[in-house]
């Protein structure tokens, strides 16, 4: 079944937070100013349990979500995570499951993960020098450990993409390093713009490096040559290293928006749906389940009607949206990537 919203955008993707807590505190999504010892995450009670998210996969399956993204805070710091995941790659409908991880704890999980069927997993580094990754994860993690986890991920054969949102005058000067060495490794790189999620991230324009500015820089090292999508809504732009098959991306939600073929809806942690990355309200599933008891096929109607009135489109709107008197925006930690 395809479902559409207001502006015939099908509903194709799903990206689940299994947990809002965070071993890291990057700078640009949780930082450690704000996210504090004393900061109120949610309480173990109230986030989905594994059957709450099965029965919500195959719901959203039946309206005609392909592929699911398990993200967070951190996804891996859920207790038996790779059961989950195994739980999901085993229903109907769902062609393509991915793991989103900052890679701290992947290297003790990436056989499990394996062993429970997941193809893929993208994993957040910003850069290979030790101080500036050290600095951006809010936390001065070592970024040795990290590159080893990623070694041991690709050892137990994991197709790894790597995320790398950049920044200005924080780590633009880590974009070739970075590029040199996902080539050399044959991982996929991924420039992500400095989003304007949440309300803590100190976000503004001038710290925003343009992904034209970052193809350029690229170009000046590596010959590059655009590859077309593979399918409508894919997220990122393409190129390929001339003469080669490998591939970088750019994700430009900043100067390029991508909303008119939107079709990514997302589940937070305490099982709130929201239609955007921007949102400022969320839907209240799980106590539909819990409270109300409804059945799957109410739920399946009510989810159904909520997508048809979707009209999110945040990127397109940006400018004329930051004139309004603005609402809070949940944060990137609380709904996932
Ligand atoms: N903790 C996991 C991780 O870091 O990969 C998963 C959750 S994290 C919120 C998902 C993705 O969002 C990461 O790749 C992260 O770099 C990206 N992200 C977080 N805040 C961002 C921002 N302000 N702008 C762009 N990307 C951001
Ligand atoms: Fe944690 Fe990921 Fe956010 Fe960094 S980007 S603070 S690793 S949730
Ligand atoms: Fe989709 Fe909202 Fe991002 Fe536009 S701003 S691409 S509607 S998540």
């Amino acid at each position: 079944m395809t479902i559409k919203d207001t502006l015939k955008r099908p509903l194709r993707d799903l990206r689940i937070s299994v947990m809002d807590q965070c071993n890291l505190r990057c700078t640009y999504c949780m930082p450690k100013e704000v996210f504090g010892a004393d900061y109120a995450f949610l309480p173990s009670e109230k986030l989905l349990t594994f059957d709450e998210i099965e029965d919500l996969v195959r719901i959203f399956s039946s309206l005609g979500v392909k592929k699911i993204r398990i993200t967070g805070g951190e996804p891996l710091l859920r207790k038996e995570l790779p059961q989950l995941i195994e739980r999901i790659i085993s229903i109907q409908g769902i062609e393509d499951v991915a793991l989103t991880t900052n890679g701290i704890l992947l290297g003790h999980y990436a056989k499990q993960l394996k062993e429970a069927g997941l193809k893929r997993i993208n994993v957040s580094l910003d850069s290979l020098n030790s101080t500036t990754y050290g600095q951006m994860n809010g936390r001065k993690f070592p970024v040795e450990r990290v590159l080893k986890s990623i070694e041991q991920a690709a050892a137990a054969g994991l197709h790894i993409k790597i995320n790398m949102v950049v920044q200005r005058g924080v780590n633009d000067g880590d974009i070739l390093p970075l590029a040199k060495y996902c080539f050399e490794k044959g991982y996929t790189l991924r420039f992500i713009e400095f989003m304007d999620v949440g309300n803590t991230n100190s976000w503004n324009l001038e710290k925003v490096v343009p992904s034209r500015e970052i193809l350029n820089t690229l170009q000046e090292m590596f010959p590059l040559e655009p590859i077309n999508p593979k399918y409508i809504g894919e997220v990122a732009k393409r190129y390929r290293y001339k003469n080669t098959d490998k591939e970088v991306g750019f994700i430009s939600s900043i100067t390029e928006s991508f909303c008119s073929t939107c079709n990514r809806a997302r589940i937070s942690a305490d099982g709130k749906l929201y239609t955007c990355l921007f949102a400022t309200e969320g839907t209240d599933l799980v106590g539909k389940i819990r409270d109300e008891a409804l059945a799957n096929k109410e739920l399946t109607d009510f989810i159904s009607e909520l997508w048809n009135k979707r009209e999110d489109r945040y990127s397109d709107q940006r400018v004329e949206l930051s004139k309004q008197p603005s609402k809070q925006k949940i944060e990137m930690s609380y709904i996932g990537g």
